[in-house]
């Protein structure tokens, strides 16, 4: 079966949909069979569009994003004041049905790890229904050991056991940034724990960071 990737966070704007978007370049240029989803978006689907680039535009915006919301809400929250209810089998339906093929399946969650995702679940039940590896993104900033304890505490212990933590640079430097590393490398183990350079859409134009292209390296050859 593929390799399975949720890209999730340990809060909204942390950086998921530009790491999401520079992984999924590396993997086409790596020559991987690639799929990529952002199930559901709200306040505009530009994450959609990001990523749908990124895999080099052959699958429809719809099949993306099939979910979409004009108010900026979780998911959950937007989809009931619309009137609807999306379950977690609907969306694992639409990744299974539009993956076939796929070396590499990378989803994208919506939010921290505990945003309301579904009607009847959130991303660990995704994680969980698709066989996914979590990933975890969080900025390296004075706060992250708590966010990222606190997010993997809300994954079953399975799922935890096997998260990747991708630490971003922050756009300032703190003092904290000198000791998250190795807390978190402590905490996790040094092999799953990636260090990422600030990463911004307009650096997709420029290929993908050498920096960032040995820690992607890394993290798909640990998940052989
Ligand atoms: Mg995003």
């Amino acid at each position: 079966m593929a390799l399975h990737l949720l890209v999730t966070g340990t809060g909204t704007d942390v950086g998921k949909t530009v790491f999401t978007a520079h992984l999924v370049r590396y993997g086409v240029r790596r020559g991987l069979r690639l799929s990529v989803f952002k199930p559901f978006c709200s306040g505009g689907r530009e994450d959609a569009r990001i990523l749908r680039e990124s895999a080099g535009g052959a699958s429809s915006l719809d099949v993306v994003n099939p979910w979409h919301f004009r108010p900026p809400l979780a998911p959950a929250i937007a989809a009931a004041a619309a009137g609807r209810r999306i379950r977690i089998e609907e969306v694992v339906k639409h990744v299974r049905e539009h993956a076939k093929g796929a070396d590499l399946v990378v989803v994208e969650g919506a939010g921290g790890l505990l945003s309301p995702l579904a009607s009847d679940g959130d991303a660990p039940a995704l994680i969980r229904r698709l066989g996914a590896v979590a990933v975890v993104v969080a900025v390296d900033r004075l706060g992250v050991l708590h966010e990222v304890r606190a997010t993997l505490s809300a994954l079953p212990s399975a799922d935890a056991s096997t998260a990747r933590l991708v630490l971003m640079d922050p756009a300032r430097r703190d003092v904290s940034c000198r000791h998250n590393r190795d807390y978190l490398e402590r905490l996790l183990g040094p092999d799953r724990v990636f260090r990422f350079p600030r990463l911004t859409p307009s650096l997709l134009r420029e290929g993908v960071h050498p920096k960032a292209g040995r820690e992607f390296d890394r993290l798909l050859a640990g998940l052989g």
